[in-house]
């Protein structure tokens, strides 16, 4: 790839041009309902507790003169391809929030209406992609990975009409809107989109807000400002994907218009965690059969995307040798923090020469067997030699227990405590590190499966007890959650229509 990029291959004439967002409000509605809250939330970017009169707030309703919603103008890469202009077709912002210590929050609502770029879309969100945005990002968050977070998701009273993909029915479901919040909503969009353009001082303009509010430790000038910037934002991304990794989050669709500036975890669609360890894992059925943003290809794919933002900001770099350089060793780094993030799961206090094969052959047991990614290193905590390898298989194993597997099994718990015996910490210590890495509760698929079809008939005790599950991972809280997915879950679990 070249720069300063190829965009003459525009397929999208933007009609705003010079701009990088329009004032818009959202619709109102006139029978909104409260699901749920996240009253910690509220409480830390200062907007204090919950009264019945907010619910209009929560949906966009009789907005205050004070405050100027907008929706931001972006562009992206969309599964390799250049897409031109997009935007926030069903997200608008409400602005920005200071807390009590200066901590600056945006606030937007999604699906609460048609927004400038919404294109031929209705600008509405449907309960089920709702629900599993709000608990979705929550669980990320306290997980302890960057991401946007929720912080109300409301029933809007009227109903969308959505196309199946599985069975292409058009069907009438609830419409949600919820409330979305981040230090800021940018994405590598919006600096693709300048760039494109060729709004030059826009695009410098953008840089400088960016790096000023949110990386205030570059201090350099000129284009040495830029060249930080840079580093940074693919030092963020490295270390997100790393925490992907980490708790096996896959994200479906890590088009550059989904990729955060600030490397936050942005755009819960068809997203899932993944249960069976599966480097070919993609929850995203539109992403078939390419499986362009499988889990394995996380870190390959956010190098791609590096390079289109690389691309947008040459324009203010200047320096080819400078991206490229830094491009070509964002693998080194990755893959020296991936595996550094491996060692501390498996308990490890270093990363040592051999463990690169040492983890190969891991991911070999892990895809042969069909082990859960999770409950395997739940597992490897109490795992002894006196260990029931045979019930602990069907605890954790998607295929069917055969003899062969056991051995398979004991043969690497072997060559795990070969390596293990090679720490230079106590084993008190090393459980520590597993526990601090390993997560007890993830939010399957098939749990947010159930959680929204009893929250169709209008209950929420399921809600209510993953929000208590959510907000304790590394706690066992309710034994029921941290099992393997139930067989007839088997076909949902890359389904993309949650
Ligand atoms: P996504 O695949 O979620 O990243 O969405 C791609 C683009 O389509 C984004 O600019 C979204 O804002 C927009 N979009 C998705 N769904 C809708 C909708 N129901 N109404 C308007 N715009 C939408
Ligand atoms: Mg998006
Ligand atoms: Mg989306």
């Amino acid at each position: 790839q070249t720069f300063p990029g190829d965009f003459s291959n525009n397929p999208v004439q933007r009609n705003t041009p010079k701009v990088l967002f329009s004032t818009i409000r959202p619709v109102g509605f006139e029978h909104p309902a409260l699901i749920a809250f996240n009253e910690s939330l509220s409480e830390e970017i200062g907007l204090g507790k919950y009264e019945a009169k907010d619910l209009d707030f929560l949906v966009g309703n009789n907005l205050p003169e004070n405050i100027r919603s907008y929706a931001t103008a972006y562009a992206g890469h969309q599964f390799g391809n250049w897409a031109g202009q997009l935007g926030d077709g069903r997200a608008i912002l409400a602005g920005e929030i200071i807390n009590e210590s200066g901590q600056k929050t945006e606030i937007q609502w999604k699906g609460a209406g048609a927004t400038p770029y919404s294109r031929h879309a209705d600008g509405r969100a449907v309960l089920r992609s709702s629900v599993r945005e709000y608990l979705m990002s929550e669980a990320m968050y306290h997980l302890g990975i960057p991401t946007t977070r929720a912080l109300s998701l409301c029933l809007t009273g009227e109903s969308v009409v959505r196309d199946m993909m599985y069975n292409g029915n058009p069907q009438e479901e609830k419409g949600a809107v919820i409330i979305r919040t981040a230090e800021s909503f940018l994405r590598f969009g919006h600096f693709e989109l300048m760039s494109a353009q060729k709004e030059y001082k826009t695009l410098q303009d953008l840089a400088d807000f960016t790096i000023n509010n949110y990386f205030p430790e570059i201090q350099s000038e000129g284009d040495q400002k830029y060249k930080d910037f840079f580093e940074s934002v693919c030092r963020n991304t490295a270390n997100l994907m790393v925490e992907w990794y980490r708790v096996g989050f896959v994200h479906g669709v890590m088009n550059t218009d989904n990729m955060s500036i600030l490397g936050l975890t942005i755009d819960y669609g068809p997203y899932s965690m993944m249960d069976e360890y599966d480097l070919n894992f993609t929850p995203n059925t539109t992403d078939l059969p390419g499986r362009r943003y499988a889990f394995g290809k996380q870190g390959q794919i956010s190098q791609w995307n590096l390079w289109q933002l690389a691309n947008a900001l040459y324009p203010l770099i200047k320096d080819e040798k400078f991206l490229e350089e830094k491009l070509n060793t964002y693998g080194n780094y990755f893959w020296e923090s991936h595996d550094n993030m491996l060692c501390k799961k498996f308990g490890f206090n270093e990363l040592l020469d051999g463990d690169e094969e040492f983890f190969t052959n891991w991911q070999g047991l892990m895809q042969e067997l069909q082990l859960d990614y999770t409950l395997f290193f739940k597992q490897l905590e109490n795992i002894s030699i006196d260990s029931d390898l045979k019930s602990i298989l069907e605890n954790i194993s998607y295929i069917p227990l055969q003899e062969e597997n056991i051995k398979k099994l004991e043969h690497f718990v072997q060559r795990y405590y070969e390596r293990f015996s090679q720490n230079t910490i106590s084993k008190q210590d090393a459980l520590e590190l597993m526990k601090k890495n390993n997560p007890t509760f993830i939010l399957r698929n098939y749990l947010l499966f159930e959680c929204i079809e009893e929250i169709e008939t209008g209950k929420t005790e399921m809600l209510n007890k993953l929000t208590t599950a959510l907000q304790n991972p590394y706690l066992e809280i309710y034994p029921e959650f941290s099992k393997k997915r139930p067989s007839n879950y088997d076909d949902i679990s890359g389904c993309s229509m949650l």
